[in-house]
């Protein structure tokens, strides 16, 4: 699915990603922690193709192609979707409006059907209720005046109804109360699948509890310092992240 060598990239000049590997197949859910400032987001933006964002060394291979000369709108058409860390709001467009159309764009791409007003409505708002959403949400400009939860469920509903095949969620737990972490770890979990891959990053333990990866990675200082199991977030939880940073300088 997803095969990241040698990767270095830079925003405004400053390199932030120093020679990350990675390696993620079909199925598979990897979570990446790591402490702040260490290229969890930069990563995610990178694989998402934002601009600023300047791949200066490296590859990345998605389903066997060159993923960096597309697009963002090509790589989401492709099926790679990520979760933003902060939501972006877009006043004077309505949330309906804008995952309305991003479903029929991808649909069009897969070659299906396009959904008209009335079974969108009805698709969406299934999964609304799935994710204890207000109806409400639908007909606001997206992620204005939402809350931080209501942002970080509107992501996760996002990458229900567009199902891609490798999603990146940038810290969706982050900012929820356990309630709301129930219910996006739910829709998280209701999205695995053997032709679908994820990764999900975050500074916290907590939502590992609810959705088990099958590989935890730290990232330090911008490459992949150390790989395990799920039994390496609880690790990680008691003993910080001191005793691996210093990993890569020595290596240095
Ligand atoms: P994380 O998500 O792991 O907390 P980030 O990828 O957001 O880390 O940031 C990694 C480093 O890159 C930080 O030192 C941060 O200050 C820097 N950085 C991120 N975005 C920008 C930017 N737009 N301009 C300059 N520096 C940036
Ligand atoms: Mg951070
Ligand atoms: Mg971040």
């Amino acid at each position: 699915m997803l095969k990241i060598t040698n990767l270095h990239a830079s925003v405004d000049g400053n390199e932030i990603l120093r020679g990350l590997n990675l390696t993620v197949n079909a199925g598979e859910v990897h979570a990446i922690m790591g402490p702040n400032g260490s290229g969890k987001s930069t990563l995610a933006q990178v694989l998402a193709g934002r601009d600023n964002y300047h791949v200066t060394a490296g590859e990345v291979l998605y389903q066997g192609r060159d993923l960096l000369p597309l697009a963002p709108e090509e790589r989401a058409r492709e099926g790679v979707f990520l979760a933003f860390q902060y939501p972006v709001e877009i006043p004077g467009v309505s949330n309906v409006y804008l995952l309305k159309a991003a479903v029929n764009n991808v649909r069009k791409h897969r070659g299906l059907p396009e959904l008209d007003a009335m079974e969108f409505l009805k698709l969406i708002k299934q999964k609304m209720k799935q994710m204890q959403m207000s109806d409400e949400l639908l007909y606001r400009s997206v992620n204005e005046g939402f809350s931080g939860g209501e942002k970080k469920r509107n992501e996760v509903l996002q990458m229900a109804l567009l199902e891609p095949k490798l999603a990146i969620l940038d810290e969706t737990d982050s900012g929820l109360d356990i309630d709301a972490l129930q219910l996006v770890a739910q829709g998280i979990n209701a999205l695995r699948s053997p032709e679908r891959a994820m990764i999900m990053v975050t500074h916290y333990q907590r939502l590992l509890d609810y959705v088990v990866p099958d590989f935890v990675h730290v990232l330090s200082q911008g490459r992949i310092v150390k790989t395990g199991g799920k039994e390496l977030a609880l690790e990680l939880e008691e003993r910080g992240y001191g005793w691996l940073e210093e990993a890569p300088a020595r290596q240095a």
